[in-house]
């Protein structure tokens, strides 16, 4: 298939891209829209021009195919493109449909026409990838739209519908229907009327209110919502360069701030994230094309934590969902959650009294298990303990219809175990949601020794249709997210205990960019789950001598977090602010003193990086087993899971952007410290390799 079908219709040359999925305006199709310009002029039977793409997409942009290849810079480069067009001596007509973004809006806005069926969605999304609109869109769209609703468009990356744009220089035309047969006639209305080239260069930009204090009032508030991100605030700066400066000099200012943008960290790490998360849908050994098993009705085995908002994700997409629990009173509970989670969304605007009632009608209850013989997709979230879940596969396995996909939400548990209490563990699989499910937009898939394809492949669908961002794990304690958060956390248990203070600690990690540092974490999720595991697992080691840790003494004194009002803080009744707490000082002071530790003073740099390259750790050993298939998974799974910043791209990003030689350096003085530091700050054997080849971790 060639990047461009030409055609020759009435006189009119048709031009239609084909660069499926999305039409990225990858070199070859760059080259043939000029091709077919210089064909089009030379050709006296045509006398105007439709230039359109698929129905699904007149163009998505760049070819993301082409990210860091030598094509993206290979001419004709977008603006050449763009400079055809508007150069050309016979009328070109735009006909867009479908998506028609960033380079794909740029292009268009090339033409001298366009008409666009009315539910065309249009947009410059750059700014979502750090980036600012590169190829002219930043003058363009003021002069087609005006200054409001350019800015409002360019600096938010808001997608609109063509209908909300008629009646600008942006859309001659907005139809309902048949785009290409009405393109035809009015290329061919444009040719005998000798309608003339209209270049959205020669416009001047208007504006409804005064230009300048609109663009400082946006500024400020930019400059304020935007702190860690500079594209919007340079997406302004471009739109105000299409006031201040005639139109090619506000060109040349565009293609400076965008180079800038480009060799940004901040948009470094954004575009690795939108290419990680769609690698983690692909798993090697699964071809696309692998046959899905069908999920009409979906069971829910506990209705607690979890179970609900698991079920919610499934009422979400208008499946129907049966709950089973072992007593009545624990349904009601489960169920009234639900309900009130729903009308807490109503009262917020963002759903109607009707969908609510939509949804709960979805939703049933069950206390036996034979009412789950017709789900297709059953996921158990029951307590945490091997005999509980043995129980439930058992049942499972007895009631559950062939091909149905039994899952399980254990965070902890070993998959494989599980999938054997069944006769069918093949069936078998890991959906590790994590709390509140009903929000909370990380998946973890775990693959289970036996698993079959088809049941990941599904489970990957179903997880991508109820809007998580799945990414698959091997079968491990605590899967890819909570394995990495041990060392992690052992890294600020050792800074507290050799000087620093809790909340310096989370204070540090917060202006790194993390949602909460880990005693916020701590009091948020209740420090007596921790305390109760450790005593277990002392009692299970008797021969080993338990070291208390500086968390057991607050749990002694009561302290489990906002659940009793303190832990690593105190907490005014009905406030979650932390409060740095004197009494906490002194548990943690005298517990330095019993240990005959002198304190010494963190820098806030420091910090971070012990935290950070203690994860960063364990994500290589994690990766070296196998346990993630890619680096940039485990980046998915800190982003949207554990409140990674967006512009750092993820622990192991992060890790690349520092520099790996530097993070093993800085580790490797740390072991330095102690025979105790020696053997946490081991450096993983893929960090020590990749150190050295230079290679980046994959
Ligand atoms: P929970 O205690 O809030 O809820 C468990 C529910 O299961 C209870 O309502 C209980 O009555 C019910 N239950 C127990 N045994 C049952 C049985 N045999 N049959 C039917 N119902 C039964 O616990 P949770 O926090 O929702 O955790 C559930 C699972 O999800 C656990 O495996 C946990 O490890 C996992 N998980 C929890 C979180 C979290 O943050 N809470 C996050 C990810 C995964």
């Amino acid at each position: 298939m060639t990047a461009v079908n030409y055609e020759i219709k009435e006189g009119v040359a048709l031009v239609t891209f084909q660069n499926p999925p999305v039409n990225g305006m990858s070199h070859a199709l760059r080259l043939g829209i000029v091709q077919a310009v210089d064909k089009a002029e030379a050709d006296p039977s045509v006398q105007s021009m439709v230039l359109t793409g698929s129905q699904s997409a007149f163009s998505g942009g760049a070819d993301v195919t082409e990210f860091g290849t030598p094509k993206v810079l290979q001419q004709p480069i977008l603006r050449a493109v763009i400079e055809a067009l508007e150069q050309c001596e016979k009328p070109v007509v735009a006909a867009i449909q479908g998506v028609c973004l960033g380079g794909g809006l740029e292009l268009a806005m090339g033409a001298h026409y366009r008409i666009a069926k009315a539910d065309a969605q249009i947009g410059l999304p750059e700014v979502k990838l750090g980036l600012l609109p590169g190829a002219g869109g930043t003058q363009r769209l003021p002069r087609a739209l005006g200054l409001e609703k350019a800015l409002e468009m360019i600096t938010s990356g808001t997608i609109v519908r063509a209908k909300t744009l008629a009646d600008s220089n942006l859309l001659d035309r907005v139809v309902e229907d048949d785009l290409i047969a009405a393109a035809i006639a009015f290329a061919q209305e444009l040719a005998v009327n000798k309608a003339p080239l209209k270049r959205l260069r020669d416009l001047q930009v208007t504006s409804q209110t005064d230009a300048q204090t609109l663009l400082q009032t946006v500024r400020e508030k930019l400059q304020a919502s935007s702190k860690n991100f500079p594209a919007p605030v340079k997406c302004l700066e471009t739109v105000q360069a299409s006031i201040d400066m005639p139109f090619e000099q506000g060109l040349a200012f565009e293609r400076q701030l965008f180079l800038g943008l480009m060799s940004s960290p901040e948009s470094q790490a954004l575009r690795h994230i939108f290419a990680a998360e769609r690698a983690a849908l692909k798993i090697p050994d699964i071809p696309a094309d692998t046959p899905l098993r069908e999920i009409k009705q979906v069971a829910v085995i506990g209705a607690g934590t979890m179970g609900g908002g698991i079920a919610m994700n499934f009422l979400n997409i208008g499946l129907p969902v049966v709950m089973l629990e072992m007593k009545q009173e624990a349904l009601d509970r489960g169920v009234a959650t639900i309900r009130r989670n729903y009308e807490n969304t109503m009262k917020k605007g963002r759903l109607t009294a009707e969908q609510v009632e939509q949804r709960m009608g979805l939703l049933s209850t069950t206390l036996s298990y034979d009412d789950l013989a017709q789900a297709d997709l059953i996921i158990e979230a029951v307590f945490e303990e091997m005999g509980v879940k043995k129980a439930v596969f058992t049942e499972l396995d007895r009631v559950a219809k062939p091909g149905a996909i039994l899952a399980s939400n254990t965070s902890t548990l070993d998959v494989d175990q599980i999938a054997d209490f069944t006769k069918r563990p093949e069936d078998v699989i890991g959906l590790h949601f994590f709390s509140p499910a009903n929000v909370m937009q990380l998946l973890e898939i775990v693959r289970g020794a036996k698993t079959a394809k088809d049941v990941l492949a599904t489970s990957i669908q179903i997880g991508r249709k109820i809007g998580k961002k799945p990414v698959v794990s091997g079968v491990c304690d605590g899967f890819i997210g909570n394995r990495m958060l041990y060392p992690y956390r052992v890294a600020a248990d050792q800074l507290v205990l050799a000087g620093a203070s809790p909340s310096q600690v989370d204070k540090a990690l917060e202006n790194f960019g993390m949602a909460m540092g880990p005693y916020r974490v701590g009091d948020l999720a209740g420090l007596d789950i921790g305390w109760a595991i450790r005593k277990r697992k002392a009692a299970e080691n008797p021969s080993v001598p338990y070291e208390p840790v500086i968390a057991d003494k607050l749990c002694e004194a009561g302290r489990y977090g906002q659940k009793t009002g303190m832990g690593w803080y105190k907490y005014e009744a009905g406030n979650r602010q932390p409060i740095v707490d004197p009494v906490v000082e002194q548990i943690i002071d005298d517990f330095r003193k019993a240990k005959g530790i002198e304190p010494r003073q963190f820098s806030e740099a420091e910090i971070v990086q012990r935290c950070l390259y203690a994860l960063v750790n364990e994500g290589a050993k994690i990766l070296e087993e196998g346990i993630a298939l890619r680096a940039s998974d485990i980046d998915v799974v800190y982003l949207y899971g554990y409140g990674f910043p967006a512009y750092r791209g993820g622990p192991m990003n992060y890790a690349q952007q520092v520099g790996l030689f530097n993070v093993v350096r800085s580790m490797q003085r740390y072991a330095r410290e102690s025979a105790d530091a020696a053997a946490f700050w081991q450096v993983a054997p893929l960090l020590a390799k990749h150190t050295e080849s230079g290679e980046p971790l994959k």
